[in-house]
């Protein structure tokens, strides 16, 4: 039987304390339920991920510069890089 930890959103959770498949999915359903209005376009999306797959900056989907989660970044319109590259 599956943990049940593992089968509802846990928005209080360490990430140590987290299957690392469930983060994401956890991630990408935050991505997903994010407005309309404060998500960026998809070509816009796709366009800045492109660009941090090609910078020494990102280290297991992190930004070394500033901590974040780049996919949850580059989807948030009003998002920006910290050295400006989008
Ligand atoms: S957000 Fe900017 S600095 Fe960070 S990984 Fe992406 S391109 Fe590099």
């Amino acid at each position: 039987m599956a943990d049940p930890r593992m089968l509802r959103p846990c928005y209080r959770c360490l990430l140590r304390d987290m299957d690392k498949d469930a983060y994401f999915d956890q991630l990408q359903a935050y991505i997903d339920r994010m407005a309309a209005e404060e998500r960026a376009e998809e070509a816009l999306y796709e366009e800045r991920l492109q660009i941090c797959t090609s910078c020494s900056e990102l280290v297991s989907g992190m930004c070394r510069s500033c901590g974040c989660f780049v996919e949850l970044r580059a989807a948030m319109r009003k998002g920006r890089c910290p050295y400006d590259k989008w």
